[in-house]
């Protein structure tokens, strides 16, 4: 059975040390192993890294976008084998691993923009013959932590920027699903990138410990589940290191009794089943401001679900595929199970659904649940399922308040036609993503990703301007060329 090893100083190495099963979850399967790194191998990936610094900081960054200009011709030519990759390993159709791609490649085309983004700040004749500037210097070996749900994408908001700013990078993928997240890594290799500028690391949390422990990795960044989050960023902090860790979500939809439902139960459909559920930008909870608003969209929602089909990645007709792990297809049974047991209303249950042929694999039907509480345990966490919880309220005071209050702040959005309603909701709702009629707000590549509260533990938020900013540090250099001999009456004593 195929290992997918490290890829360090761009060089595939095989160093077995421990392994671990990857699944099709389609089928249930083992399909691989995925080596898991020991702290000496992952030393090895930053000496790599470190040694290829000097020369790539001092690259001419024209030079450094047109590797990436490659790269993103190699992910295009490649698209389909990416997709498949993808989808083997995690389950994702071929339509929605061809979404997560795009979204992906959105991010090096920024990245191909770094000369314009990287040209500093300058201010002349700050004092008499005095000019100053600006400049934002790469910071060294920088690492990036990804979790499951987005093999392709999430690095890619990561690496290419980090990369086109001048530093070397050390890469630790989620050892769930790592294929797709090292063929496109290779493709970096293949277009051009120097040996040791970008390095792969697969493994656990012993991986992840030498990553957070070792001085000489200056920043972090992590995108996965709350608690690891927190935890990547406090060790991080402790040690010294810039740290941006971007954690998990509740995501909730107000629904004003003046919205256009069928548009609401049509989006709503999408954006809380697509990929299973297994979004940190799945719409995961509906919060109807009025009974009648709630009828009315629970029937559209009944109806509209009747068609959704889940099913291998391989059968691209499917709507949504399986759930990574057996342990999570539990997880997910098991907060359906709890809010039954807690008194709501199963209106459509995906629990246990017939697939044909694929008989063990990780599947749940779209579930949707009325009549869910704050004090549910199904309302209180991420369910990261294909499971959308209905909350009642009376206004939409109380729906923001109940939104406020939730420890997650990742992306939120409103349904309506009042525009008054949608402005002060935008304006006020303590959420870092927000959309108006829009059910899955996720910025474009040039704007930037990120939540608030529990679900982003550091300053800067992903990709877009901020990645500019995180990946380099500011430098402010102040000139004087004290020669009296280009012009009479120079006056060189110092200004006060
Ligand atoms: P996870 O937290 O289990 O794993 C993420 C990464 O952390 C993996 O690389 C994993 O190997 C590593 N890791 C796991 N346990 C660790 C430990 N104890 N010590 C050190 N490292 C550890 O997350 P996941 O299940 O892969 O991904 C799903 C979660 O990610 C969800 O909560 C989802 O909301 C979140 N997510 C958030 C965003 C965002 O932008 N906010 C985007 C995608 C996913």
């Amino acid at each position: 059975m195929k290992t997918i090893g490290h890829m360090i100083n761009g060089e595939l190495l095989d160093n077995a040390e421990r392994t671990q099963d990857v699944y099709n979850p389609s089928t249930g399967q083992v399909s691989k192993q995925v080596a898991l790194a020991s702290q000496q191998t992952v030393e090895q990936a930053i000496a790599a890294a470190q040694a290829a610094f000097p020369a790539w900081r001092n690259t001419p960054v024209a030079k450094r976008a047109r590797v990436m200009f490659k790269f993103k011709q190699l992910l295009e030519d490649n698209a389909e084998k990416i997709c498949e990759l993808i989808g083997e390993e995690h389950g994702k159709i071929s339509h929605d691993a061809a979404g997560e791609l795009q979204r992906g490649i959105e991010n090096v085309e920024y990245a191909c923009y770094a000369p314009e983004l990287l040209k500093g700040e300058h201010s002349k004749n700050v004092g008499p013959d005095i000019d100053s500037w600006s400049e934002f210097q790469p910071l060294g070996v920088v690492a990036g932590i990804t979790p499951f749900n987005f093999p392709a994408m999430v690095p890619l908001w990561m690496y290419p920027m980090a990369i086109v700013c001048g530093n070397c990078f050390i890469l630790k993928p989620s050892e769930r699903d790592p294929s797709s997240t090292m063929f496109i890594a290779q493709l970096l290799i293949d277009a051009g990138l120097p040996q040791g500028v970008m390095n792969v690391v697969n493994g656990d949390k012993v991986a992840v410990d030498t990553l957070l422990h070792d001085d000489r990795v200056m920043a972090v960044s992590f995108v996965g589940s709350t608690p690891i989050a927190e935890y990547i960023y406090a060790t991080a902090s402790a040690n010294g290191k810039r740290c941006q860790a971007l954690g998990g979500a509740k995501n909730h939809a107000i629904i004003m009794p003046d919205a256009d439902m069928d548009n609401a139960a049509q989006a709503l459909i999408g954006a809380a089943f697509g990929s299973s559920g297994e979004r940190c930008m799945a719409l995961s909870c509906v919060v109807a401001v009025g009974d009648q608003a709630a009828d009315q969209l629970i029937e559209k929602l009944q109806t509209g679900m009747q068609s959704l089909k889940v099913g291998p990645y391989s059968d691209s007709s499917n709507d949504f595929g399986p759930l990574i792990t057996k342990a999570h297809l539990q997880k997910v049974t098991g907060y359906i199970d709890s809010a039954e047991n807690d008194g709501a209303t199963v209106v459509v249950d995906g629990r246990n659904p017939t697939v044909a042929g694929y008989e063990d694999g990780y599947y749940v039907g779209g579930t949707l649940i009325d009549n869910v509480t704050p004090e549910m345990v199904s309302y209180k966490e991420e369910i990261f399922g294909p499971v959308l919880v209905v909350v009642r309220v009376d206004t939409m005071q109380q729906a923001m308040e109940l939104i406020d209050s939730h420890e997650y702040g990742n992306g939120t959005c409103i349904f309506t036609r009042d525009g008054e309603a949608a402005r002060y909701f935008s304006d006020n709702i303590k959420v870092g993503m927000v959309g108006i009629n829009v059910p899955l707000p996720v910025p474009v590549s040039y704007h930037s990703f990120g939540g608030w509260k529990r679900s982003l533990f550091g300053d800067l938020h992903a990709y877009g301007p901020d990645s500019v900013r995180f990946y380099t540090k500011r430098k402010t250099i102040t000139q004087r060329w004290p020669s009296a001999g280009v012009r009479e009456g120079a006056q060189f004593a110092f200004p006060s």
